[in-house]
């Protein structure tokens, strides 16, 4: 993240440094107004370690002072999404992350129970995705589990939030070509070329950018490369602060004004595409500023 705070003080100035290149399709930057954008925050985790020191009153009031309309949370253990849910339904899309227990990023595909603990959570609450999970290495792919995630995911018609290269991405859709899947911070080290690529490749593939800010954000604008694939595909990419730890709680303004920041380089319809409008599609919710200060 050392990028990340390079950028960053000089980037809040909100310069409106023109959006370059073949734009005249698509009008000015949105600049400024681009504070006035309800976010839909599309990485969001509420860890057991959170629970104390961010209540979900203070994930709410940190939500409402970004104009953070809504969220997408996964948890570990899951019981922290259902909180935050129940505690705010309207602002908060829930989705069922695998690890509880012994059962985190590196083993959960081991776990022997895992596929009755997915489906009884499935049953219990009312999830609109499953994920967020990582598939560190293809070696360790669990491919039958994978191929009950993605029928549990199909079965109820909703994504699957995956954090990984792009390999386990590819045998998501080899198992299912009908998944709808969103990519965590668009493969988190893949280049920009890649996510291109499998925006090519695959019609249904959505991505968050969280920890691709800094990629995204050079001095003066937007990285050439980025640029090529938020024009070509607008309607694929969502924004989201990935609060991992409390750290990034802990920073969490900072966070969404630095997303704030890349989006007021690109013209208003596409700002509001990516600030918001794809996750209204994704999820089928209402996403306005109206939600803020409401639950
Ligand atoms: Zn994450």
């Amino acid at each position: 993240m050392r990028r990340f705070s390079c950028v960053f003080g000089a980037a809040l100035l909100f310069s409106g440094v023109a959006y370059a290149g073949d734009d005249h399709d698509h009008g000015p930057p949105i600049g400024k107004d681009v504070v006035n954008l309800p976010i839909f925050d599309a990485h969001i985790h509420y860890k057991k370690e959170a629970w104390g020191p961010f209540p979900p009153d203070e994930v709410m009031r940190l939500m409402d002072e970004n104009n953070v309309a809504m969220g997408l949370v996964s948890s570990t253990p899951d019981e922290g999404t259902i909180k935050l849910f129940e505690h705010a339904p309207n602002r908060i899309v829930p989705e069922l992350r695998p690890y509880h227990g012994a059962w985190g990023s590196s083993n959960w595909m081991d776990a022997p129970d895992m596929e009755a603990y997915l489906e009884q959570r499935l049953a219990d609450h009312p999830h609109e995705g499953i994920g967020e999970f990582h598939v560190r290495q293809m070696e360790t792919a669990n491919r039958p589990l994978l191929e009950k995630v993605a029928a549990m995911a199909k079965a109820r018609d909703i994504p699957i939030h995956i954090h990984s290269d792009d390999q386990p991405v590819r045998l998501l859709y080899e198992i299912e070509p009908s998944l709808t899947i969103i990519w965590a911070h668009a493969g988190m080290i893949s280049p920009p070329q890649m996510v291109m690529e499998m925006f090519e490749t695959y019609s249904t593939l959505y991505a968050d950018t969280s920890y691709r800010e800094g990629d995204i954000l050079r001095s003066g604008g937007i990285d050439p490369e980025w640029l090529k694939v938020i024009r070509k595909f607008p309607d694929r990419l969502m924004v989201g602060t990935d609060t991992w730890v409390n750290g990034q709680w802990d920073r969490y303004g900072d966070l969404v004004k630095f997303n704030r920041v890349w989006l007021s380089y690109l013209p208003r319809k596409t700002a509001e595409m990516i600030a918001y409008k794809n996750a209204e599609k994704l999820f089928k919710r209402k996403v306005s500023l109206e939600q803020i200060g409401k639950r």
